[in-house]
């Protein structure tokens, strides 16, 4: 096989060398594992120093396996099926997804950053638990500095030494991250329920159960500091019978069940997010026996949470005495990488309190979160927009600035460090700003209520299981992520230099995709169906003269079958991994959707709400692109080009007669 002309190198057109590059050169194990030497001497030195902790542990203990065991043929039968089964696993993984590669700009993946997987590859031989401090003295300290490390990132208050300090952990990943913040907030909203059906005295507490259940976040927090404080200050056995009247009350003790037969004015609360949100969501809200059904889902205006239906929603519930438990902004979607109103979102939980509703804001930054380094000066403070602005032909619009500015003011944050933080999975976090709130959390009432005086904010998450839905945990995790932050701290002139080139390279995309556009013409119509508000870019794509939608999906179905992984093939076939998605006229509105559909020439009318399979939706190309080498500054290579040439070259040879 020859190699086609499109892939030759365009060593003419080198590009000057990006400033960032030098550092950008040392943090990866690069697509031609380059930097193969560092992490080979890394992991081998460290490996050896484990050893050596172990031998200098109890030098006088004298080696428990024979140096003559290895001679034994049971052994080397062992040994040789070992081999065996290795062997076998590595040339099956040979079939893995190329994650590391720049031809892979499908799915939220890509290189892993050194620092992480050197720290973990260290750990893993220690074997951490980091379900408390028992088991992982070490470890457990990162975690819960890591927490910090991100809630300074957010603008949330990182300073354990103030009361109000943020808290956060780390999840096998953004699905249980999102199940942490449901399960916070329904811990908030139904505390001073408790405290009023046990009618602890001297709290000052809301005057009936309706008012009890909309405190708010915030005053709810006041409220279980409040509560600790006085429980202290009761004499030994009456703090003990308080606890245990409050406990009884509890929505955790009760269940739903029970907690809303005791108070028929009060149902079971709502969680309003996007129609974009992850599905997470709908798991969750199952998960915690809320139901699926209390799930809204709020339309998008200009591929945004609409601030406007959610004010109309919020209204609504006020009405109708139906109670909110939050309200879901996402922080890069993941169909999309669009950015919702946070702030917005805020205004409007501000509203709706004074109003009488309360409800916690979670921002779902599971994608996004990391983004938020573009916007973060090394003292922590938010950089302005002409400063971010400098860097870029159009990032970041004021509206995704805004949003930006406005994460300090939330509630809860989900992040997750194996996505934009380059870090093996399940590395997810969850952040919440103030972590009062987390005694809640606390699996045995005694640990927190009788300690909080007197524990400090280290000691206190050294029982981190206590905190967390998750038991066992991987200490390797918390170690990756921490020196992760460490090496490189998490603003813009640090960490920010790997989301900016991602930004950088959609921005670089969607100028060439224009440039596509016009190649096409004739051919086919091709548009970037809206304007990128981070790194994921999309394609819509419609063969020349047709103006019906199912023609127009078959055909990008057609194209992203040879951008997907395919087991059945060598990888080697595949020139570039993509992936699709869809815009459906509820998710993105029927203004937009118009708007859409006439860029590429369909007419709107083909577009059947009740039409089986694709008929009710636009199928689009979907590009991630977070792989740091998109464009290959030591051999002017372009592999954003490489890939819309491709792209152009595949349309051209369907739809022109042979
Ligand atoms: C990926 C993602 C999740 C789920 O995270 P996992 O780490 O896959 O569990 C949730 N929300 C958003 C917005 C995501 O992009």
């Amino acid at each position: 096989m020859s190699i086609s002309p499109e892939l030759a190198p365009l060593a003419a057109a080198a590009p000057p060398r990006d400033p960032d590059r030098a550092l950008l050169d040392a943090l990866f194990l690069g697509p031609y594992g380059e930097n193969d030497t560092m992490l080979e001497k890394l992991v081998t030195e460290f490996l050896r120093d484990h050893v050596y902790w172990r031998r200098n542990f109890h030098p006088e203990d004298p080696p428990a396996i024979s140096t003559r065991a290895a001679q034994h043929p049971d052994y080397q039968a062992f040994e040789a099926r070992l081999r065996g089964e290795l062997h076998q696993l590595s040339a099956a993984l040979k079939r893995s997804v190329p994650f590391h590669s720049p031809r892979y700009i499908g799915h939220m993946a890509s290189d892993l950053l050194l620092p992480g997987l050197a720290a973990q590859i260290l750990t893993l031989p220690y074997n951490p638990n980091n379900v408390s401090e028992d088991a992982a003295p070490v470890t457990i300290d990162l975690e819960i500095r890591a927490g910090l490390q991100l809630a300074r990132m957010l603008g949330y208050p990182d300073d354990p030494a103030r009361a109000d300090c943020a808290f956060g952990h780390l999840t096998s990943g953004g699905t249980v991250a999102n199940y942490q913040a449901l399960r916070l907030a329904l811990a908030l909203k139904a505390f001073p329920v408790a405290l009023r059906a046990a009618a602890v005295p001297d709290l000052d507490l809301p005057a009936d159960d309706w008012a009890a259940f909309n405190t708010g976040p915030r005053a709810a927090t006041g409220l279980v500091e409040r509560w600790q404080v006085w429980l202290a200050s009761q004499p030994p056995r009456e703090r003990r019978r308080w606890r245990e009247a409050v406990q009884a009350q509890r929505i955790e003790s009760l269940g739903m069940v029970g907690f809303f037969a005791r108070h028929p004015e009060l149902r079971v609360p709502k969680v309003l997010a996007p129609i974009t949100a992850h599905y997470s969501w709908s798991k969750g809200l199952k998960l915690l026996g809320l139901g699926r059904d209390q799930l809204e889902l709020l339309p998008e205006r200009g591929m945004r949470l609409d601030a406007e239906a959610l004010e109309r929603t919020l209204q609504r519930c006020e009405r109708e005495r139906q109670p909110v438990l939050m309200a879901v902004a996402v922080l890069g979607t993941t169909e999309y990488g669009t950015v919702d109103p946070v702030d917005a979102v805020v205004a409007a939980r501000e509203r709706a309190l004074a109003r009488g509703l309360g409800f916690s804001v979670h921002v779902d930054g599971a994608w996004g979160g990391y983004l938020a380094t573009l916007f973060r000066e090394e003292d922590g403070s938010l950089r302005d927009i002409d400063a971010v602005r400098a860097d870029y032909a159009s990032f970041p619009l004021p509206e995704v600035h805004a949003a930006f500015a406005a994460l300090g003011d939330t509630d809860s944050i989900t992040v997750d460090p194996h996505k934009l933080g380059y870090l093996p999975y399940g590395a997810g976090a969850f952040v919440c700003r103030d972590h009062r709130a987390v005694a809640l959390l606390a699996e045995t009432a005694d640990y927190v209520f009788q300690d909080s005086g007197t524990a400090d904010y280290m000691t206190r998450y050294r029982q981190l299981g206590q905190f967390v839905p998750e038991g066992s945990k991987s200490g390797a995790a918390a170690a990756a992520v921490y020196v992760t932050h460490k090496v490189l701290p998490l603003d813009h002139a640090h960490f920010g230099r790997l989301p900016r080139q991602t930004v950088l390279a959609a921005e670089a995309f969607h100028a060439r995709a224009a440039r596509l556009a016009t190649e096409l013409e004739g051919v086919a119509r091709v548009a970037v169906p809206f304007v990128p508000d981070s790194n994921l870019v999309c394609l819509a794509i419609n063969p020349a003269g047709n103006t019906g939608l199912s023609a127009a999906n078959a055909f990008v179905r057609r194209i992203h079958d040879e951008l997907r992984c395919d087991p059945r093939q060598p990888l080697q076939l595949k020139q570039f991994f993509g992936s699709s998605t869809t815009l459906r006229p509820e998710a993105v509105g029927e203004t937009e959707m118009r708007r859409i559909l006439a860029s590429i020439g369909i007419d709107p009318a083909t577009l059947d709400p009740d039409g089986g399979h694709d008929d009710d939706r636009l199928v689009i190309l979907r590009h991630t692109l977070m792989n740091p080498y998109l464009i290959d500054h030591t051999n002017g290579r372009s592999y954003i080009d490489l890939y819309l040439q491709h792209l152009g070259a595949r349309i051209r040879s369907l739809l022109t007669p042979q």
